[in-house]
């Protein structure tokens, strides 16, 4: 499973306080914690390194310099790119109507100051620990159970981001889709668990590529696979690949059982340059269809519309 999604990196901290001591105790307290520790002694300055840094959590106090910290929450809030950072309060104001205006705002902590720096790093803690969770639910969300590919959901999203990326840049984009042949035979006549079992398999040999290949279940026995920077040519050898490992599968208790799949592969070349993400999808399900029609067990290729990109000197 290629979860390359992941932040790879320590949790960021960023503390928004116009009190230079309040900086220099979290500097000191912290500086075992596994965290990086960022500073903004005003409201306009922690907005900037909020969208800069975008940090797992915010200390905010209320009284700033220039604005105050119920403006700066809203301020995050309001924009897509910081909306979702954790917000915790750091007050002299301790009174509940502060602490309800601030919850209500949508911070997740109220910490009264004077504060014990271990109650704080323990809150942070806490909040970290809830992020992690959350992710990890949100990635198991857009994975397929049976086959642990990633699902249509990811795949439609995927596809969306890599297509204008490689709009963007001028860069190649390819598109593998399989479907696996006489499937629905296989499943009345072996029985549903060997269908499953053939499943698993299938998935396992998709995955087997290079981790920068994104290898989703499209649905039933279908697959895709988005091959991001790859062209024409080599995603027809990625699928021929594909096709002999599972035609070489020797399957348990059914000797001499061969199981196959068809391919059909497109890349930009093969649609009009005005054309959605899901042309390219159409474009390999046609190329899909015409290996199925041209006996099966075989890749096809989508034809091209456009004469193929010259590299300028
Ligand atoms: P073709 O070579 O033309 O693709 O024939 P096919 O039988 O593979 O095509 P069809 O689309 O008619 O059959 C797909 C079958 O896949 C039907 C459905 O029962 C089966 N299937 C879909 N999802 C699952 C699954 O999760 N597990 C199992 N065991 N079978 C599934
Ligand atoms: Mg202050
Ligand atoms: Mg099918
Ligand atoms: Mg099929």
């Amino acid at each position: 499973m290629t979860t390359n999604h992941t932040i790879e990196r320590l949790p960021r901290l960023l503390a928004i306080d116009d009190s230079e001591l309040i900086h220099k105790i979290l500097r000191v307290r912290l500086q075992h914690e596994q965290l990086e520790l960022h500073s903004a002694l005003s409201g306009a300055e922690g907005l900037r390194l909020a969208k800069e840094l975008k940090p797992e959590v915010i200390l905010l106090d209320i009284e700033l310099g220039d604005m105050e910290g119920f403006a700066v929450l809203q301020a995050l809030k309001a924009d897509e790119a910081t909306r979702d950072i954790a917000v915790v309060f750091i007050s002299a104001f301790s009174e509940p109507v502060d602490r309800v205006k601030g919850l209500d705002l949508g911070a997740v902590d109220f910490i009264t100051k004077p504060f014990e720096v271990i109650e704080l790093i323990a809150r942070v803690r806490s909040i970290l620990r809830l992020q992690n969770a959350m992710h990890m639910l949100a990635v198991k969300a857009q994975i397929d159970g049976l086959t642990g590919l990633w699902n249509r959901k990811y795949f439609d999203a995927r596809l969306e981001s890599e297509f204008a990326e490689a709009r963007r840049h001028g860069k190649p984009l390819s598109l593998i889709m399989s479907d696996i042949d006489k499937f629905k035979s296989l499943n009345d006549g072996y029985g549903h668990p060997f269908g499953d079992l053939v499943l698993e398999r299938f998935a396992k040999i998709l995955s087997s590529g290079r981790v920068s290949d994104v290898a989703c279940r499209y649905g039933g026995e279908e697959f895709g696979i988005i091959l991001p920077s790859g062209n024409l040519g080599e995603a027809c050898e990625v699928a021929e690949r594909l096709r002999e490992r599972l035609a070489g599968e020797r399957w348990p208790r059914h000797e001499d059982l061969r199981i196959t799949a068809s391919f059909g592969v497109a890349d930009l070349s093969c649609i009009a340059p005005n054309m959605f993400p899901h042309a390219l999808v159409e474009a390999a399900d046609k190329a899909l269809y015409a290996a199925k029609h041209g006996g099966r067990n075989r890749v096809e290729r989508a034809p091209s519309v456009a004469p193929p990109l010259r590299k300028s000197a």
